[in-house]
């Protein structure tokens, strides 16, 4: 039986054939099983795929001379492809890749003594509108299929391999352009293939999807992952986060708190990383302070401070270092734990905030909401 295999195609896939990067185990179990194969050859092409990074059908040598042929007509493998990179002098990598249609993105490489955590993508820009980051000025042009996503921790591996320093992506964090709770359907495979033992083999625990908070799809996720969380909370009231983190006015706190209650329930001994941008003058006074401590009573909460890292046109100044310990010591004095987040890479604009890849806006920047809603955003 040789049918042609039911699976979701992403735009740009040639006709009929399917790129294999956009499956996790289990898309690759159905393809298999349309093409009459037993579900363990999902297992084989992981491990060609995401392991020894081998890309080319005829050099899988555990597979059949028929099934390999099956697979050039069905099948085929596509990766963004490198631009150019830097290196900063802190050590952190960026690179910018290619994609289908002529928009760029960028992945950072961020080096520490015993890990190395790798930056990703998940959107070509963003259509959210968060008033302090660079990536949101460049708009909104598509979603990121699942093969660009894991393509990027496929790439980056390589690409350390490659230099011979012995250096490994242990942790991924999607805080790199875009909001990846409004591509649900091609994050939540790629974050699959991070944590699967026969793809990248990440610890659930290293694996962190960051959002600004769109409610239905966290409390979506909650029910099907157990990566780890963290949260763009920047403000502690409506009134304030309404202005900076404008999806508030859709899903205001008190929503966002439940639904971020129900995940951690749902992964026990975990905690929230909150994230806390440092606005010199807008949310960081000794009151914010004690209003986020009140706010985040009772959740198992880790809180990060992080340093404001200006753009070409910010409205905003970046605390002084002052305020952001008094601030950060307000918190633990309060019982939570609290870093602040080392900026890296900034002399390569690798910096939170400073990735814009190459994006041809799609959406008219204002208003936004209410217009162009990213989808399970409504
Ligand atoms: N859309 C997701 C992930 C992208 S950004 C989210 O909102 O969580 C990753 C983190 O960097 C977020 O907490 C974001 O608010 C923060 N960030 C954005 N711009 C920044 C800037 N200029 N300086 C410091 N942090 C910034």
């Amino acid at each position: 039986m040789s049918s042609a295999p039911v699976v979701d195609a992403n735009p740009g896939d040639a006709p009929g054939r399917v790129n294999l990067l956009d499956l996790d185990r289990q898309g690759l179990q159905r393809f298999f099983a349309d093409l009459g194969e037993k579900p363990f050859r999902a297992v084989q092409l992981l491990k060609w795929l995401h392991q020894r990074r081998v890309l080319d059908f005829e050099s899988m040598t555990d597979l059949s001379k028929s099934l390999r042929a099956q697979l050039h007509q069905h099948a085929e493998v596509r990766l963004p492809s490198p631009v150019f990179d830097q290196e900063s002098r802190d050590g952190t990598r960026k690179w910018v890749l290619s994609l289908e249609g002529g928009n760029a993105i960028e992945t950072v490489f961020i080096p520490e003594n015993d890990r190395g955590t790798l930056c990703v993508s998940s959107q070509v820009g963003c259509a959210l509108d968060c008033t302090f980051c660079s990536t949101a000025q460049q708009g909104f042009n598509r979603n990121l299929s699942t093969a660009e996503i894991i393509g990027q921790v496929w790439f980056a591996q390589s690409a350390l391999d490659a230099e011979g320093r012995g250096r490994r992506v242990t942790n991924v964090v999607l805080m790199g352009m875009g909001e990846p709770l409004a591509n649900y359907r091609n994050v939540v495979p790629a974050t699959r293939l991070m944590v699967d033992q026969h793809a990248y083999g990440l610890s659930r625990r290293r694996v962190t999807l960051s959002t600004s908070g769109l409610v239905p799809n966290l409390r979506r996720l909650a029910g099907e992952s157990d990566i780890s969380l963290a949260v763009s909370l920047h403000a502690p009231n409506d009134a304030l986060r309404d202005e900076i983190v404008p999806v508030n006015r859709r899903y205001p706190l008190a929503e966002l708190l439940d639904a971020c209650r129900q995940y951690v329930a749902n992964t026990p001994h975990r905690r929230i990383t909150w994230e806390y941008v440092m606005l010199d003058g807008v949310n960081d006074s000794d009151a914010h302070a004690r209003e986020l401590a009140r706010l985040l009573e009772g959740i198992p909460s880790k809180i990060n401070l992080i340093p404001f890292n200006p753009f070409p046109g910010a409205a905003y100044e970046c605390s002084p270092a002052e305020r952001i310990q008094r601030f950060s010591s307000l918190l633990q004095r309060a019982g939570y734990i609290t870093t602040v987040r080392r900026t890296r890479g900034e002399d390569i604009d690798g910096a939170c905030g400073q990735l814009v890849g190459e994006v041809s806006d799609r959406i008219r920047r204002h208003p936004r909401w209410g217009r162009s809603a990213p989808e399970g955003a409504a």
